[in-house]
């Protein structure tokens, strides 16, 4: 790793900061990290978040990317899934096996579903399909932001269950699950809802956003419970979460 990184040549990071963010802005302002090798629109996606006073950080390539997110504190990355040198999805699986879980928003020309739930499983928290609309990435990126820097209610419990929403670690029974940034995000939503029935409508707009769901986004929806669900029952314990026909799911220890 230090080797690759020494072989990096520095003085090609498209690394900037708004010339103008105050001292102030840097402890206060989000950092964003663009890694697009499409020139034209990461100066395009790097203005329009500057203007709305964020600092952010291009690089044009995989190795840069993987590079700058490791070694820096970024509120958000926007990761560009075709990139020269290292893919997107290989960058983030390997951020995700290293243990960052700074929030992960795909940019992707990639549209089918089953890219989609690929890119989500490798550890994702969101996605963009090429073209999009700024505002709305403005407004994903601000949700993905939040959710990180929220900090009511430090520690969650249910049952053999235990979350710290601040150092992002949760525990069964004293085990620590492996967890992805959006399955700890699932989990916490159920937690907060623990003993009612949360339906895939409330999750699609809390969790990714949506406001009219869209069907797909179901079956995303429910490749994550099963992720998290297979993650925090342990083949002796007693299953947690569970699914409610037609309507959701819910976490709670007794039958309905
Ligand atoms: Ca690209």
């Amino acid at each position: 790793m230090l080797q690759n990184r020494t072989r990096l040549n520095y003085a090609n990071h498209y690394l900037f900061f708004h010339p103008t963010v105050t001292s102030e802005l840097a402890e206060t302002g989000l950092r964003a990290l663009v890694v697009e090798d499409e020139g034209k629109l990461a100066k395009a996606i790097a203005e329009s978040l500057e203007a709305s006073a964020w600092q952010v950080a291009t690089a044009a390539n995989g190795e840069e990317g993987f590079y700058l997110a490791t070694s820096h504190t970024f509120d958000v990355v926007i990761l560009d899934l075709n990139l020269p040198g290292r893919d997107g999805l290989e960058i983030l699986l390997t951020m995700r096996r290293h243990g960052w879980r700074m929030p992960v928003l795909i940019l992707t020309a990639r549209d089918s579903l089953e890219d989609r739930v690929r890119g989500l499983d490798c550890g994702a928290d969101d996605y963009l399909i090429k073209p999009f609309a700024f505002p709305e990435l403005h407004a994903r990126l601000r949700a993905l932001a939040r959710r990180g820097r929220h900090d009511d209610a430090t520690k969650l419990r249910y049952g053999e269950i235990e979350m710290n929403r601040v150092t992002r670690i949760a525990s069964r029974a004293g085990r620590v699950l492996d967890l992805t940034s959006k399955e700890f995000d699932l989990l916490e939503f159920l937690l907060r809802h623990k003993g009612h029935v949360v339906s895939r409508e409330m999750l699609a707009h809390a969790l990714w956003n949506t406001r009219a769901r869209a069907v797909p986004l179901d079956n995303v929806i429910d490749v994550h419970i099963a992720r998290l669900r297979s993650k925090i029952d342990a083949p002796s314990a007693t299953p947690l979460i569970r699914t409610v026909r037609g309507v959701g799911f819910s976490i709670q220890e007794q039958d309905l």
